[in-house]
């Protein structure tokens, strides 16, 4: 669950500005006072709280069934295939409870009920995981040889074909039972860096004050940080860089001490279990070659000269001859949001997204009709935006704060995209292959943004709105997605392997590789951005880096998105059936990787990142003609 919840992490910090501001505006509701047709209907996982307890009950009451089968999973293929058939109803159940449990939560965070049933739930997590512990290394105690005899006796086998083989796959990674146990154990600290960095800057660390340009007192927190630095007032802008870098610079040394116990700990697992590094480590939970991961950084580094053009052109446009850093939060235009309502994006999403077929169309109108989302803002309820499809034989639930902008709108085509993502998934595949891997869990959500953006792109009548449209894009996919990402992947990789080499993480190692790899990027010394010496302890402020090699996967997305979407816009035959079949479709069936180059995508293709680039560059021409009408030219 820590990993679904991750994927909204991006998409949250980019809006943070926008939902903040917007949700301040107005004085938010109790949750009792909007309409029931603007939340999503929790119902259809149970009728009633006493359907949740019984179904809750019913899992309690299979451990003994499930306990039977230890030590008996190579009796017969019968037997195994009777102990997999229980094990995967039961994580089936299990995930319904916590879908249910989160929904509930995630409503209303102040109904103190609902945070009992959801610890109970996670109580009863930790119990089937440990209850159903013997049967990994009773899989892998089979041999291959005994496993395919197996699967030739018992059809009913091939169902779990695919994980067994990612567990054989996995095996020589996995210890003795004794070591395992030990390794188990040491897990329960492995993540103190990341805890300890999480409490000390959400809750320890002394929050500077600044005083605004207009005379107002701001307590710089990230989230205003965030806001300030999107003013238009450079004063403000500049101001809240320094106080807020400046603090963090006053506590580096604490900051390197926990990244470094962090990765440390990364490094302490891979070794234990013979991985040659890391990032093979990390990337292994997948299945993904760590050439992947070499291809994306060197495809950013080649593809510089497109980002050097956005930060030239954004310098033209906001009159300047060269960007200061603390401009590169400002939009790049300051036209207006364009304004949608709740009711406008239901049909502009039918319409935009149209071009992946009526099934598509029907599904998403069933979305927005039988209550799968959960529209407005309420106190208490969480932010940002999320799509769980964890509930395998129910719809998937959308979680959204609707505030009336064309911002949400392309929120609510991204977290929609993830819902028909795993829809498509669930309805296809038998559940043991039904999870699609974070790797390729960003694709469905960015394609269709991707198509909103086109579609409203054909749409709208004056320049100030298209300039909008593209430099929104701009900013958000080319410049926050594909390079701050890979730039933060390339900073993550430089740090890992320091570690691994038996180098020591201090504040001055760390700042200086952040601050040469910042100024490579936005072309310091090509006089592109002027790229300030403070910003070099920016690594400090930045939460993805305790997270194990997750970031990349953001850019590798985008491209492919780009890349399917590309084809399916053109009409290119058979491209639409291929991304349906080997993506939509899909889940877990197979490597990630693998799915994605039939769906259209091949990753291990370094010409995987120029779709992305194209049109990047074909939006910039669209604005360098805009800017030349404005200036007369
Ligand atoms: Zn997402």
């Amino acid at each position: 669950m820590k990993t679904k919840r991750l994927l909204v992490l991006l998409s949250t910090i980019l809006l943070a500005a926008l939902l903040s501001v917007a949700v301040l505006q107005a004085k938010e509701k109790e949750r009792s006072e909007i309409p029931e047709q603007y939340k999503w209907k929790v119902t259809d996982l149970y009728p009633s709280i006493e359907a949740f307890k019984q179904a809750r009950d019913g899992v309690q009451a299979d451990f003994p069934k499930l306990a039977v089968f230890k030590d008996r999973l190579g009796e017969s293929a019968a037997t195994l295939k009777a102990g997999l058939d229980l094990f995967y109803n039961m994580e089936m159940r299990v995930r319904r409870l916590e879908d249910y449990a989160s929904r509930i939560v995630d409503s209303d965070a102040r109904v103190s009920e609902n945070k009992a049933y959801q610890s109970e739930i996670q109580t009863l997590r930790a119990k089937f995981k440990s209850e159903s512990s013997f049967i990994q290394p009773e899989i892998v105690a089979l041999g291959e040889d005994r496993l395919a005899a197996m699967f030739a006796a018992e059809p009913g086998l091939a169902v779990y074909r695919f994980p067994i083989a990612e567990t054989m796959r996995r095996q020589k990674y996995i210890l003795s039972p004794a070591e395992e146990k030990i390794l188990g154990a040491v897990g329960a600290f492995a993540d103190d860096g990341y805890y300890t960095f999480n409490v000390f800057s959400n809750a320890d660390m002394p929050l500077p004050e600044i005083t605004l340009a207009d005379g107002s007192v701001v307590t710089l927190t990230y989230t205003n940080f965030d806001n300030i630095r999107r003013s238009p007032v450079a004063a403000d802008r500049v101001k809240a860089f320094e106080t807020f870098f400046g603090q963090h610079n006053k506590f580096k040394r604490t900051f390197a001490q926990l990244l470094f116990t962090q990765i440390k700990a990364y490094a302490f697992f891979a070794e234990m279990r013979g991985y040659e590094s890391n990032l093979a480590a990390a990337l292994d939970r997948d299945g993904v070659d760590p050439q992947i991961y070499y291809s994306l950084i060197a495809a950013a580094r080649r593809h510089l000269p497109p980002f050097h053009r956005y930060l030239k052109l954004k310098a033209r446009a906001l009159g300047k001859d060269h960007l200061e850093y603390t401009d590169m939060y400002v939009p790049f235009t300051a036209a207006a949001e364009i304004p949608v309502t709740w009711e406008q994006v239901q049909q502009i999403l039918v319409e935009a997204l149209q071009p992946l077929g009526d099934d598509y169309v029907k599904v998403l109108q069933s979305a927005f009709r039988d209550r799968w989302i959960d529209v407005f803002p309420n106190v208490g309820k969480d932010t940002g935006a999320y799509s769980s499809g964890w509930a395998y034989e129910v719809h998937p639930f959308v979680l959204m704060n609707w505030t009336d902008t064309y911002s949400d709108a392309l929120t609510m085509a991204h977290e929609l995209g993830h819902a028909m993502h795993s829809y498509n998934s669930n309805k296809t595949q038998p559940f043991p292959t039904s999870d699609y891997s974070t790797f390729v869990a960003e694709v469905a959500s960015t394609l269709n943004e991707n198509l909103l953006n086109d579609y409203m792109l054909k749409q709208v009548k004056t320049d100030e709105e298209r300039f909008y449209l593209l430099g929104n894009f701009l900013d958000n996919t080319i410049k926050g997605t594909l390079f701050r990402q890979t730039q933060f992947a390339e900073f993550e990789l430089m740090v890992h392997q320091r570690v691994a080499k038996g180098e020591a993480l201090t504040d001055e190692v760390l700042d200086k590789m952040y601050l040469d790899l910042a100024r490579a990027y936005y072309g310091h010394d090509l006089g592109l951005v002027e790229v300030p010496d403070y910003l070099a302890v920016e690594w400090a402020i930045i939460p993805h880096f305790y997270y194990n090699f997750y970031v990349f996967q953001y850019s590798t997305s985008v491209a492919a998105a780009s890349a399917i979407s590309e084809k399916i816009i053109a009409g290119e035959p058979g491209a639409l059936e291929a991304y349906y079949a080997n993506l939509l479709r899909a889940g877990g069936s197979d490597n990630p990787v693998v799915l994605l180059a039939k769906a259209g995508a091949d990753m291990t293709n370094p010409a995987a990142y120029d779709a992305l680039t194209a049109r990047a560059n074909r939006y910039m021409d669209e604005i360098e003609k805009i800017l030349d009408k404005k200036e007369g030219k």
